[in-house]
């Protein structure tokens, strides 16, 4: 069987003597297609430790240098995302077109850190006291650590390691144990783009791999993308051993529609945002918040569209695919029982697969609740697949009231025709990312991703000027130079003049 194992100084390394290995599925099939090493503590400081070595020969490499190797990372990328592609939809299970634009996504901020040189320019003071000058720049940290979710294998490690890399940074990549083979084809890209051995590394593994991370001295900093008790786990120990730490969680994202929308657009976004990668995306939306008015005609409108999806293979032609293991499956399936227990009106039940679905894939069909309460577990929980709930309210404001209400603040979106309104909701929602008539308000990689609340523990967002931010610290370099003054001895506090 193939085995995915590390990349550490610029190759594939053998999984040790006596590792633990993972199975790697094709959710589509079922089919157990190959194992990924899972690194001891051992392993895992073996691979800091070339990251180290490399960090100060990269951090000295010059701009113009850097520069040219992201541009040839990128060029590659650009190339060759088929092939990325295909690798995230046989372990991810998501169709080709939405991996294809996972792709891309993570490709715009490879092209946003191709710009690192005019980015990491500092600031220049002439005469801030008499013949003494100012200025600051902004230097790498050293070691980054990257670990990721499942979800998006290719997109979330790309949201960090080109902006930390073209900084001057060595990264290390933890990705996620459930699809880990598209973190070992970006560092083979990598190698071909010029990337000196041992600036961006990747180990595979689990909390053993996660837990090495964050207690090594020789990691400066942690950049984490997962659920929301995981995030809060990494923000907390990784911060306690004196990491700089940007972890970003769970989320439960709103779609309020009023009355005034135009209730097609509402309806193929709230079909397109809720079941796109199965639900399997942090932007996805989960509750639909219709005010009473018209919930009756957009439930029935979501219906009819949700009905002619083509549930299957997301490599053969399917809108829809699989979930990405039988367990979360189960999870999912666990939560439409739920909902039916406690009494909401259960639309389209998606424990009725299609027959265009392969039955030992890890498939639910897509399931659309009414008359949602949100005390009900399919509301307040993150559910994390093709599970839509609406929830009625009567007005604006108990719609906001909602929405602010919950512990979650990752994205949401107003659909609408009063520019009144939506102005209103952008000011007085509690959420990171909004979007108006836009369902997956996925700020592009100049400015910043990232939730409020329980979706982000740490300050800094991904990506955008604060992802530069994060992965630099700022020092500032006070010069004498000329005609130096030999005030003489004064133990006061320095003063200018
Ligand atoms: P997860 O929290 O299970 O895993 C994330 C990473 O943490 C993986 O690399 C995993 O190996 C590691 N991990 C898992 N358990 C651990 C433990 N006990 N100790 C230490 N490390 C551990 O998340 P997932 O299921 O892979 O991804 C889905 C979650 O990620 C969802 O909650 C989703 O909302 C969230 N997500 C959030 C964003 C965002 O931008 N806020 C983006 C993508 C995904």
């Amino acid at each position: 069987m193939r085995t995915v194992s590390h990349w550490i100084n610029g190759d594939t390394v053998e999984a040790e003597a006596g590792s633990r290995f993972a199975e790697i599925t094709n959710p589509a099939t079922g089919e157990v297609t190959a194992q990924v090493a899972l690194a001891s503590r051992e392993t895992v400081d073996s691979a800091i430790a070339s990251a180290a070595a490399a960090f100060p020969a990269w951090r000295d490499t010059s701009l113009a240098k850097r520069t040219s190797i992201l541009f040839a990372f990128r060029e590659l990328l650009n190339q060759r995302k088929g092939e990325l592609a295909e690798i995230i939809t046989s372990e991810h299970g998501k169709v080709l077109s939405d991996a294809l634009g996972e792709v891309s996504r993570g490709q715009e901020v490879v092209e946003f850190a191709c710009g690192i040189a005019h980015l990491l320019k500092g600031g220049y003071t002439e005469n801030a006291s008499t013949k003494v000058d100012v200025h600051s720049v902004r230097q790498p940290l050293g070691v980054s650590a990257i670990i990721s979710p499942f979800n998006f294998p290719a997109m979330v490690p790309m949201w960090f390691f080109p902006v930390a890399i073209a900084a001057g940074n060595a990264v290390v990549l933890k990705p996620s144990e459930k699809d880990p083979s598209a973190a070992n084809w970006m560092a083979e890209l990598w190698r071909e783009a010029g990337l000196p051995e041992g600036v961006f590394t990747v180990v595979h593994g689990d909390k053993e791999a996660v837990d090495a991370l964050l207690e090594s001295p020789q990691v400066d900093s942690v950049s984490f993308v997962g659920s929301t008790p995981i995030a809060q786990y990494v923000y907390e120990k990784g911060t306690a051993t004196g990491k700089r730490v940007q972890a970003l969680g769970g989320a439960k994202n709103h779609m309020l529609v009023l009355p005034d929308a135009d209730l097609d657009l509402a309806a193929d976004a709230a079909v397109n945002a809720g079941y796109g990668a199965a639900g399997e995306r942090c932007m996805a939306i989960s509750a639909v918040v219709a005010v009473e008015s018209i919930a009756d005609e957009l439930v029935a409108k979501i219906a009819e569209r949700t009905r002619t999806l083509r549930i299957g293979d997301g490599a053969k032609d399917s809108d829809m695919g699989p979930l990405v293991t039988a367990a979360h499956r189960d999870k999912v399936a666990g939560y439409i029982d739920a909902g039916v227990e406690m009494g909401a009106t259960l639309v389209l039940d998606g424990r009725e697969v299609s027959d265009t679905a392969d039955p030992n894939g890890f498939f639910l069909n897509p399931t659309l609740f009414d008359h949602v309460r949100p005390e009900m577990s399919i509301y307040t929980d993150e559910i994390f697949g093709p599970v839509l709930s609406v929830v009625r309210v009567e007005s604006y404001d108990d719609g906001i009231e909602l929405i602010n209400a919950n512990p979650y603040g990752n994205g949401t979106a107003i659909f609408t025709n009063d520019g009144g309104a939506a102005r209103r909701f952008e000011n007085e929602i509690q959420v990171g990312m909004v979007g108006v008539n836009v369902p997956i308000p996925v700020p592009m990689a100049y400015y910043s991703f990232g939730g409020w609340k329980n979706s982000l523990f740490g300050d800094t967002h991904a990506h955008g000027t604060e992802g530069v931010h994060f992965f630099t610290r700022g020092k500032v370099v006070t010069t004498r130079w000329l005609d130096p003054s030999h005030g003489g001895i004064n133990l006061g506090f320095p003063t200018n003049g």
